[in-house]
């Protein structure tokens, strides 16, 4: 793996701002107004209503071939419940939404962070939001002691893209240094050069463009951590990554081969679980390519229906464990609790 032992050491030359700019509540504030401004106000973000039973389950265990699985809670997203796919007509999408039981204006997507113990090494894929995204996000560090897994305990970390809530936790409290201290870190080639290129903002949804200053704070964090992957890239025996671009540009998917089976760590590749199955081809307002999007969404649906492989996504409904199968010329996820 030639690759891999490529660093990112030069990522520090494309910053343009001060680490003190955009610590703190300021980027809480950014993150929030960059749902918020397409929500009609921040308002409608408020925390008072969210459900109990988020505070109940934060992790869930399973063995698979020689590898164990531990899926650990980062929380729960509050984002408008038409991202999902704002452009379709209204009632076909609140019935898409009501069929995975969402009824009101805000979803609340879990955020499922995976860890894999595999031999000697302690492996998280993706490092939550941290503290500075969404007040209901953050919560992986404190359900990782709740599981007896400790910060220093990883040996890697292996990122599926640069979203905040797949990246903003890679940095301690104080952002002065990796939250993993101890871990290797892999981020896609392919999504670095996306996020660290010249013109970054301009590949996003619009509302968004400030997701790139601090996806840079975070990639300049772990720099010296740091391996670029790329598409069938091992990052240990039996546990590959894999292109699945659209929902970014350099979006990837973990295959785990379990013996006769294969876990699929989808990332936010089929982020709901209906219409990400039933509707591959309506657009979530999240995605920065959505064509493409589409097109990986259509040809993963197909090879894991096929595969009956296991599945684990983030953003699907707790602990987000489960199957693609095929109902006519359409899919659906069936959760495996
Ligand atoms: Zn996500």
């Amino acid at each position: 793996m030639d690759r891999r032992k490529k660093t990112v050491d030069r990522a520090g030359g494309h910053l343009d701002l001060t680490r003190r700019d955009a610590l703190g509540g300021g980027v809480a504030a950014v993150a929030l107004s960059a749902f918020g401004s397409l929500a009609g106000g921040a308002a409608g973000l408020g925390i008072a209503n969210i459900p109990a039973a988020f505070a109940a389950a934060t992790s869930h265990s399973f063995a698979f071939g020689s590898f164990e699985i531990t899926v650990v809670s980062d929380g729960h997203m509050m984002i408008p419940a038409r991202l999902a796919a704002p452009d379709v007509a209204e009632a076909d999408r609140a019935a898409a939404l009501a069929a995975a039981g969402q009824t009101g204006d805000m979803a609340q997507p879990p955020t499922n962070v995976t860890l894999i113990r595999a031999g000697s090494d302690l492996i998280l894929v993706d490092t939550g939001a941290g503290p500075n995204f969404m007040p209901t996000t953050g919560r992986l560090l404190a359900n990782l002691e709740a599981a007896g897994i400790t910060p220093e305990a990883i040996t890697k970390v292996v990122f599926t893209h640069g979203h905040p809530d797949h990246l903003w936790g890679a940095l301690d409290d104080f952002e002065e240094g990796p939250r993993f201290p101890n871990a290797a870190h892999y981020f896609p080639a392919a999504e670095m050069d996306f996020w660290m290129s010249d013109d970054a903002e301009k590949g996003l949804p619009a509302d968004r463009a400030n997701f790139v200053p601090a996806a840079r704070r975070n990639l300049k964090g772990i720099a010296d951590k740091t391996q670029r992957v790329a598409s069938g890239d091992e990052i240990v025996a039996g546990l590959a990554v894999f292109a699945t671009p659209g929902h970014t540009q350099g979006h990837v998917s973990l295959e785990i081969a379990g013996g006769s089976e294969t876990l699929v760590i989808l990332g936010d590749a089929l982020t709901h679980p209906v219409i990400s199955f039933a509707h591959p081809e309506w657009r979530p307002a999240s995605d920065h390519v959505p064509d493409q999007a589409v097109m990986t969404r259509k040809s993963l649906l197909d090879r894991l229906a096929a595969n009956k492989s296991r599945i684990i996504g983030y953003h699907l409904p707790f602990p987000g464990v489960g199957r693609v199968e095929k109902r006519g010329t359409s899919y659906a996820y069936v959760g495996e609790s």
